[in-house]
């Protein structure tokens, strides 16, 4: 059966092109990048062009201020503990409600140990609460980190302005970046942001490999202690063949953003939430639909459970994702959906579909045709289908 894979925000295929420009350095140029000899030593340019590569999709003035790390919950959490680490007199950090895992983690940590946290909220469609955020920060805030982009309804944050507001009170402004990186232009220097989380997986590079953007002159204290690499920055031996694949990533990235890639999924994208919202009672579209990664949509469908609809889909070959796939496992509505206020009963049934460059018109036509019916068994036999009738 063909796979039609529509949960490009959990993960991405990582481009033939990326493997390619991989391969040689598993098994042929394996030297240790940090070696004296020229076997080793030469893959230096190798690492060289990457971070080259990697500055050029951010905009980053120097492509030192790019640090390889192993995925974005270790560039998360350098960030965090960097921040608060560099300003131990300062007790107050602030994030948004709606984050990943790798920043609502080490937030909680920190908030156990003592930190004044505030998680601002967001509105009905996800936006977020720049009021509230004004009305906290303070003189005594180490760090903002506010997402650039939601991975469950794709919304997109003001980052730039948050920044500016950040730096008026002396805090260090962080972004986790994952999930628009490639999708939509991030300029870290027009956003004015200090430091920025990349994963390479999600933007077909692959698996194990993110980057930590940090500002010149930002203090930093590294969180991987040991040896030289990265300038004393993350220590341990350089995974050349992934930081290689990153860099290629990156570029490839850089194309999609120019070469109207991007707009084509998107007419992909409003094709299928219309056709679901044409051919489908009672279903709700989660997310600021003027300020949206391109790829992705989050529909609630009332009365059923978003389970029950992924395992139907499965049948036909189609993966979707009923929230953070790092999340998914736990029948609990999401914490993003929940801080959006949207009702019980249609946080449950809620699926995201998130598109990626390979995806077809004849993907989403399959979607249209077997979905509708799919809804109609499940809510037949929804005892909530019931309550509500
Ligand atoms: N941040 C966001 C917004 C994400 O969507 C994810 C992955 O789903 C992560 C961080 C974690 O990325 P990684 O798997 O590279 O650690």
């Amino acid at each position: 059966m063909k796979v039609v894979y529509l949960d490009n925000n959990a993960t991405t295929q990582c481009s033939p092109a990326v493997v390619e420009a991989m391969l040689p350095y598993f098994a042929e140029q394996y030297g240790n990048a940090s070696s004296m000899h020229a076997f080793g030593g030469g893959n230096r340019k190798a690492i060289d062009e990457a971070r080259k590569q990697v500055a050029a999709l951010l905009n980053a003035q120097y492509a030192d201020e790019i640090i390889f790390t192993s995925c974005a919950t270790e560039s998360d959490d350098t960030a965090v503990f960097s921040a608060v680490r560099s300003f131990p007199k300062k007790k107050h950090i602030i994030t948004s409600a709606v984050e990943h895992p790798a920043i609502m983690a080490p937030y909680q940590y920190l908030e156990a140990q003592g930190y004044r946290v505030d998680f601002i909220g967001v509105d009905e469609l996800g936006r977020f609460d720049m009021a509230r955020f004004k009305s906290v920060i303070d003189e005594d805030t180490a760090l903002v980190s506010v997402m650039w982009a939601n991975s469950e309804t794709g919304t997109v944050f003001p980052i730039a302005e948050i920044a500016k507001i950040a730096h008026e009170h002396g805090a260090l402004m962080h972004t986790d970046a994952v999930q628009a990186v490639g999708k939509i232009p991030v300029d870290v220097q027009a956003a004015g942001v200090d430091m920025l989380s990349l994963s390479g997986h999600k933007f077909h590079g692959p698996k194990g490999v993110g980057a930590l953007y940090l500002k010149r002159g930002t203090r930093f204290m590294p969180f991987m202690m040991g040896g030289h690499q990265e300038k004393h920055r993350r220590a341990g031996t350089e995974n050349v063949p992934l930081i290689v694949g990153l860099g290629k990533a990156a570029e490839l990235a850089q194309t999609r953003l120019s070469d109207g890639t991007n707009a084509r999924i998107a007419v992909l994208r409003d094709k299928l939430e219309q056709g679901i919202l044409a051919a489908i009672p009672d279903v709700k579209v989660n997310g600021d639909p003027e300020h949206r990664v391109p790829n992705t949509t989050n529909v609630s469908f009332g009365y059923i459970e978003g389970e029950s609809i992924l395992m139907y889909l499965n049948d036909f070959g189609i993966c979707a994702s009923s929230g953070s796939a790092c999340t998914s496992g736990s029948l609990e509505p999401s914490h993003v959906l929940r801080a959006m206020g949207v009702p019980f009963q249609f946080a449950h049934g809620s699926i995201r579909f998130s598109l990626s460059d390979q995806t077809t018109e004849a993907d989403i036509d399959l979607v249209l045709k077997e979905l509708p019916p799919i809804i109609e068994r499940l809510r037949k036999i929804s005892p909530f289908s019931r309550l509500a009738a």
